[in-house]
């Protein structure tokens, strides 16, 4: 890694294990054991830890010096959410890395002195409220709607999979201004603060056990002003934050693969001369070669955003290979590790402290969540390769 990075990112990434080095032991274990229980959702201690972060001017790392960043190259930015996530600390998650450079490029003067700042504080958490029942890929036919009233909009009806809707402060929701026949072209983008009277929120909590959510609206009133670009112009900004959202999956394949590593390591077989040692070395290097492709992916992503586009396909290719890697590693090395493998996260018996077996059972929903991997593919020989449909 570090013969691919220039003096200044490698001098910046040694500052920056250096800074998380020195932070307080207690409040970065608490963070740590509550991120990997529920990565989805930074809680009391992420939010903490974020707030930390902030005040010491360590988050926005590729943001603008103009809205409070370090104006750093998307590259910095990577390197810095690959080395959180090398710690299961959290990054910023959505806020930071997608909801944040959107409002950076469309968002209006006041929403940007009112948002920016306490994104780059810690203090702000959005949650992503797209999907609905019957608006999950095909976005575009989403319904919830949205009635212009004096100087607000009236907003009624249901979203789905809104993942740390619990938690967040705010909620960037997707409303039909149009006709339902207007598809993408009468779509609006809504800010809302959670705890706005007319939003409820209830659980869903995935086969992996991470929680996501259901948030019902009902008469929720929301100030026009509040509008992310012209009404019915909502698209380009949704489609504009799944991109960056899409750019920032890359850093949970190395993860897992260390813990299988790990098990390895501890069981005597990565350096035993045997068949049954061969096959988990060999798996193993296959597997270390297929997570340096995904930061391959990730780092390209960022390269193009370096030089002022947006990744398209690119984002896509990320996304479909994070997802189907995950997976991956976590079925073979079930395979490597025999029956014990069953052996559930939460026992003290579980081999790899059961995360390979929790990677399993969560990995699927990554098939769905941002995005299908289906579409993706669409995405990528339509934009990526220029295929007709
Ligand atoms: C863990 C998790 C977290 C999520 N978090 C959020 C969130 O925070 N906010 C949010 O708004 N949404 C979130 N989602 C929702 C996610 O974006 C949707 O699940 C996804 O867009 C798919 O929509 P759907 O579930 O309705 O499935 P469907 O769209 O009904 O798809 C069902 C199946 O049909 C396939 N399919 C559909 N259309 C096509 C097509 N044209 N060509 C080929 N195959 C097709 C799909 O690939 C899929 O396999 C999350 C989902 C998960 C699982």
């Amino acid at each position: 890694m570090k013969s691919l990075l220039s003096q200044g990112q490698w001098a910046f990434l040694t500052d920056l294990r250096a800074y998380l080095d020195g932070l307080d032991p207690a409040l970065v274990e608490a963070t740590r054991r509550e991120n990997i229980e529920d990565p989805m959702q930074p809680r009391e201690h992420g939010r903490a830890f974020l707030r930390r972060l902030g005040a010491d001017g360590w988050l926005g790392v590729s943001w603008p010096r103009e809205f409070g960043g370090q104006g750093r190259s998307p590259l910095e930015h990577w390197l810095f959410a690959e080395e959180l996530y090398d710690r299961r600390l959290p990054n910023g998650l959505l806020t930071l890395n997608s909801i944040g450079p959107v409002l950076i490029r469309l968002g209006g003067e006041a929403q940007k002195r009112q948002y920016l700042p306490r994104i780059l504080a810690g203090d702000l958490e959005f949650a992503i409220g797209y999907s609905e029942p019957d608006a999950g890929s095909d976005l575009a036919s989403l319904r919830t709607r949205a009635v212009r009233d004096g100087d607000d909009y009236v907003v009624n009806g249901q979203k789905i999979w809104t993942t740390g809707a619990s938690v967040a402060t705010h909620l960037w929701l997707a409303v039909r201004t149009g006709s339902v026949e207007s598809r993408h072209k009468g779509v609006s983008l809504l800010i809302t603060p959670m705890d706005a009277p007319g939003i409820t929120v209830r659980p869903i909590i995935t086969q992996g056990g991470e929680r996501t959510n259901a948030v019902f609206l009902d008469d929720l009133r929301v100030p026009a002003e509040q509008r992310v670009g012209e009404e019915n112009e909502g698209w380009a900004a949704i489609t504009a934050a799944l991109n960056f959202e899409r750019m920032f999956y890359h850093n949970e394949p190395r993860w897992e693969l260390r813990q299988l590593v790990g098990w390895a390591d501890a069981a005597g077989l990565l350096d035993e001369d045997t068949a049954a040692a061969h096959e988990v070395q060999t798996t193993i290097g296959e597997l270390a070669v297929d997570v340096e492709i995904c930061r391959l992916f990730a780092q390209r992503g960022a390269r193009i955003l370096a030089e002022g586009r947006v990744p398209y396909a690119e984002a896509s290719a990320n996304k479909v290979w994070w997802g189907e890697l995950r997976q991956r590693i976590c079925d073979l090395g079930l395979d490597l590790i025999g029956e014990d493998g069953t052996v559930a996260y939460g026992s003290e018996f579980a081999p790899a402290q059961g995360h390979l077996e929790r990677g399993l059972r969560s990995s699927p929903v990554w098939r769905f969540g941002g995005g299908t991997n289906e579409i993706q593919l669409d995405i990528i020989a339509t934009r990526g390769l220029g295929m007709t449909k």
